[in-house]
């Protein structure tokens, strides 16, 4: 089968694979979209401690094509979107209630859960990014991260709840539970700072402030109507706007989205004395440095993984959301590519001419 490799840091290819079949717990699937996630591009840059050879891609979405020994609940010909979370129900994080917090959660050793690969070429092992490697025409996955979905959603839409769409909505809906009525900041209007203002508007905030250093961005989140007001942080004062626009109180809640470093401060910064910071995204080794006076003002501060979601429970519950229309997944899923068009979809993300590229198996559509 066909997968992208990458052999050396900044280098993506198209190979042939072998796959073996799933294992105890685990499922094989046809995949039919994933999404381009920063994440991917993060490891393609060599900022994160993955290894080599590798199929990067962990926003998969396809059909079951089979069943490992001991899989209960999925069936052959099911669709499912595969979340970066594969919570074990079994471990300590896992039954006080935290399944993002699993303490099997193997995302970055390239491996399965129980330590081996399920890929090769030749004799040559080859890794697989997030358990799932979704840069590739077949997958083996654990079957706790693939949700089931309804078998008339467009998976090519859906693919980015497996990870970033996922994120940025728990980051608002979860982590944080936005109050209505709220001021709500969040830097970085990428894929899913834009995830994020729609979290909060779901949770009725009333005033969404986007703050990104690129105007394209900014229009694009008013453009979709996620974003009451906009920041350029590099012509404002972004923690000066925010007070004016919050009646000189400062934000309820600011998330940092961009994940570069200055941002965290920032988004504490902005803050109402006991308003909430989260921290969703970081760009390789990013450091916190704040004044201990802005956490003694009562601020709360804390980050997320994947949205901090129970995958099994909140993604059906946003599917149905864009099923009834109340989700735009289409206005974030914007730009569709063939698998051969990877670096083009990479060089797309980085310059951020995109909001989310979709790598489509089926008819990609430009
Ligand atoms: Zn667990
Ligand atoms: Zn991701």
């Amino acid at each position: 089968m066909k997968a992208a490799v990458s052999r050396e840091v900044g280098r993506i290819a198209v190979e042939d694979l072998a796959i073996a079949g799933p294992g105890p717990g685990e499922i094989g699937i046809r995949v039919e979209a994933t999404g381009v996630c920063h994440t991917d591009l993060s490891a393609l840059e060599g900022k994160l401690p993955i290894p080599r050879p590798i199929v990067l891609g962990h926003e998969g979405a396809g059909v079951v094509t089979a069943l490992g020994p001991g899989v209960e609940g999925l069936a052959l010909g099911d669709k499912v979107v595969c979340s970066i979370i594969a919570p074990c129900r079994a471990c300590f994080q896992c039954t006080r209630g935290d399944p993002a917090m699993c303490e099997r959660i193997a995302f970055y050793t390239g491996r399965m859960q129980d330590g081996t690969t399920r890929l090769r070429r030749g004799e040559e092992e080859v890794y697989s990014l997030s358990y799932q490697g979704s840069f590739a025409e077949e997958a083996v996955v654990p079957a706790a991260c693939a949700v089931r979905v309804p078998r008339e959603a467009p998976l090519e839409k859906l693919c980015g709840l497996a990870c970033g769409v996922s994120t940025g909505l728990g980051a608002a809906m979860v982590r944080a539970e936005v109050e209505a009525g709220s001021t709500v900041v969040v830097i970085g209007a990428g894929g899913v700072g834009l995830s994020t203002l729609m979290g909060a508007r779901l949770r009725e905030a009333e005033r969404l402030i986007a703050v990104d250093v690129v105007p394209a961005k900014l229009a694009r989140a008013q453009a979709l109507g996620l974003a009451t007001d906009v920041i350029d942080a590099t012509r404002e004062d972004v923690a000066l706007v925010v007070r004016e626009l919050s009646g000189g109180r400062g934000a309820d809640y600011a998330f940092d989205a961009a994940g570069v470093p200055g941002t965290a401060e920032q988004a504490i910064e902005v803050l109402r004395p006991g308003g909430k910071a989260v921290v969703i995204g970081r760009v390789g080794d990013v450091r916190l440095d704040i004044p201990t006076t802005q956490v003694l003002r009562h601020k709360w501060v804390t980050g997320t993984f994947g949205g901090s979601i129970d995958p099994h429970r909140h993604i059906p519950e946003f599917v149905d959301l864009y099923l009834r229309g109340r989700l735009d997944l289409d206005g974030l899923m914007d730009t569709s590519y063939a698998l051969d068009d990877l670096e083009r979809a990479f060089a797309d993300l980085r310059e951020g001419r995109v909001t989310r590229g979709v790598i489509c198996f089926a008819s990609p559509t430009s």
